[in-house]
């Protein structure tokens, strides 16, 4: 490990700590891993002066095996069941396992909602900081049992991600049952190397993770790929990360041990203020603006805000105060933003300029669509 690593893990306070399916769910005994999640809790006991908060996976895989499923359900209701049933029991086990380190645990259960609304989202950081300012150590999961597709964050891998991003964690630390990243599929080439430090995330680290759609295993969600596009979010957000063996590495080794095996993605970029890391990350838009070149020019070359005389189009539906994306006349991306009118009352002021505006709706209308200190350019 080097100097600037070992200075790097030193530094670091704040972890969110996600944990996938394999390792919390134990298929031959056909239970959550008790044994894990009481390691796991005597391991944090020895790292207290760092704050975590942990992402949990699970609750559809120990609720399939309570109900006796040997698959993932394909039908929604099954699934939100299983997870309702699994979620419970997990946190049976984590409350209890922590309870004999004498620490505190409090459920969070999200979906994508949480992270698209400003206010929500400041909710939501406001409640996590007075957990961790108690010690309190948050628990964090999607809301399998009540999210449907349309609402979903997705797989746990984005989820950790978000919520790194949200809390301003200093490390993303990613358990998979896998030791890290490798220059090959060491499930197929056993002479495969472990890749100790990334320092950035490109086409060629990429590619590494092999099929985009692989989809994990019977009870996990995401595979290679999907770690990768949520560690490459945080490290250009200036997190940190590190991705190892949950089966064979425990948080505190990971800051007390240097032969700890795994792989270290080193943060590729400043921090991030709070507001940008929402917008270009962890939000999703529900709409899209099509502006003109001589509109594209003015939010690149002189940071303005964006007004409706360079709007071309509007597509989909949306309310004031969502975000949207903006994209040129190629449909490229290039900015996102909150815009100040919905999508129907946009529809009619498209090329307009301030003075038909103002004859339209009246002198208060705003005169721009996105003002500047709500806009972060993404090209
Ligand atoms: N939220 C799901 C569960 O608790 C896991 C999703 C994932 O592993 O990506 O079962």
């Amino acid at each position: 490990m080097s100097e600037t690593h070992k200075q790097t893990l030193k530094n670091i306070k704040r972890v969110v700590l996600k944990i996938g399916s394999n390792i919390l769910v134990d298929s031959k005994q056909g239970a959550v891993n008790k044994r894990f999640i009481e390691a796991l809790a005597a391991s944090i006991k020895n790292i207290e002066d760092k704050e975590i908060v942990i992402v949990t996976s699970g609750a559809v895989g120990a609720g399939m095996l309570k109900l006796g499923y040997k698959e993932k359900p394909s039908v929604i209701p099954e699934k939100q069941t299983c997870a309702s049933v699994g979620q419970i029991e997990l946190m049976h086990v984590y409350s209890q396992a922590f309870a004999n380190e004498n620490i505190t645990v409090g459920q969070v259960l999200l979906s994508a909602e949480d992270f698209r609304h400003r206010d929500r989202y400041k909710n939501l950081q406001n409640m996590i900081h007075l957990m961790l300012s108690k010690k309190i150590i948050p628990i964090i999961n999607e809301n399998d049992s009540v999210a449907t597709a349309e609402i979903k964050v997705g797989d746990n891998d984005k989820l950790s991600s978000d919520v790194a991003l949200f809390l301003d964690a200093d490390l993303l630390l990613l358990f998979t049952d896998e030791d890290g990243l490798f220059d090959d599929n060491p499930k197929i080439n056993p002479k495969a190397k472990l890749i100790p430090l990334v320092s950035k995330i490109d086409e060629s680290i990429l590619s590494l993770a092999g099929d985009p759609n692989s989809t994990g295993s019977a009870v996990s969600t995401g595979g290679m790929y999907s770690k990768l596009k949520a560690i490459k979010a945080v490290v250009e957000s200036g997190c940190h990360a590190f991705l190892a063996n949950g089966r064979r590495v425990l948080p505190h080794s990971v800051f007390l041990d240097e032969s700890t095996v795994g792989t270290f993605f080193m943060a590729s970029h400043k921090r991030l203020s709070s507001r940008k890391r929402w917008l270009t990350f962890v939000s999703s838009p529900k709409g899209s603006l099509v502006v003109d070149a001589g509109g594209i020019r003015a939010l690149k070359n002189t940071h303005s805000s964006l007004l409706p005389v360079g709007i071309l189009s509007v597509v989909h539906q949306f309310d004031a105060g969502d975000l949207v994306n903006v994209l040129d006349e190629s449909g490229n991306l290039v900015a996102r933003g909150i815009t100040k009118y919905d999508s129907e009352t946009l529809r009619l002021l498209l090329r307009k300029k301030t003075y038909e505006i103002h004859a339209l709706l009246g002198d208060k209308a705003p005169e721009e669509v996105i003002h500047k200190n709500d806009l972060v350019l993404l090209a």
